[in-house]
């Protein structure tokens, strides 16, 4: 298969190279800086769940940032604290399908063995794994920002 894929490198107008990897995150926020998306926790393409990760961590982030009246410090904890089991979910599934793909050597740990309880209530956690509250009704940041001053919309 190599030597297929090698030959036709230079001819193919649409090849596409990159790393697979994850972003794993001690902490996705520091004072007013939070992070979000692939930024804070990229699962990878193994586990195909980026998209759906950023954009629920984009409704609870908000939602939790207005919970706590744009308090950056409060918010972006409930944010973290309602996201990480969910989040580490569904990365260990991407960890799990890269181990299973491993090319088996004397040497090599067994796969895992994916017909367990423990597989499908991970894979429940990494569906179903977050509460997502309504919050619907909470201040929008502009109400209690006010209006831009001059000195505040400088960049
Ligand atoms: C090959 C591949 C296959 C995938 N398949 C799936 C899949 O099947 N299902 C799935 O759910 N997910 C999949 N994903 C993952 C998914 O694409 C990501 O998890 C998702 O796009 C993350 O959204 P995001 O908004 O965090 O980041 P992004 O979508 O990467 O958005 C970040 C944006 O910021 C912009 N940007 C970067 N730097 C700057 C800057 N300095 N200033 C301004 N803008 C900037 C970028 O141009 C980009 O538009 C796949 C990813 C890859 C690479």
């Amino acid at each position: 298969m190599t030597p297929r894929i090698l030959a036709h490198l230079d001819d193919t107008p649409d090849f596409y190279l990159d790393q697979v990897a994850q972003v794993v995150m001690d902490r996705w926020w520091r004072g007013r800086v939070g992070l979000l998306g692939d930024a804070a926790f990229s699962s990878s393409p193994m586990s195909g769940q980026g998209t759906g990760l950023a954009l629920v961590g984009a409704y609870v982030l908000a939602g939790e940032l207005a919970a706590a009246e744009w308090n950056p410090e409060i918010g972006f904890a409930c944010y973290e604290a309602r996201m990480r089991s969910f989040v580490e979910a569904n990365q260990e599934i991407a960890q799990l399908n890269a181990r299973s793909r491993d090319i088996p050597g004397s040497d090599a740990e067994p796969g895992p063995d994916f017909t367990g309880e423990w597989f499908a209530e991970l894979v429940e956690r990494a569906i179903n794994g977050v509460e997502l509250p309504n919050y619907a009704g909470l201040p929008d940041s502009g109400v209690l920002a006010g209006p831009l001053t001059a000195s505040s919309a400088k960049p």
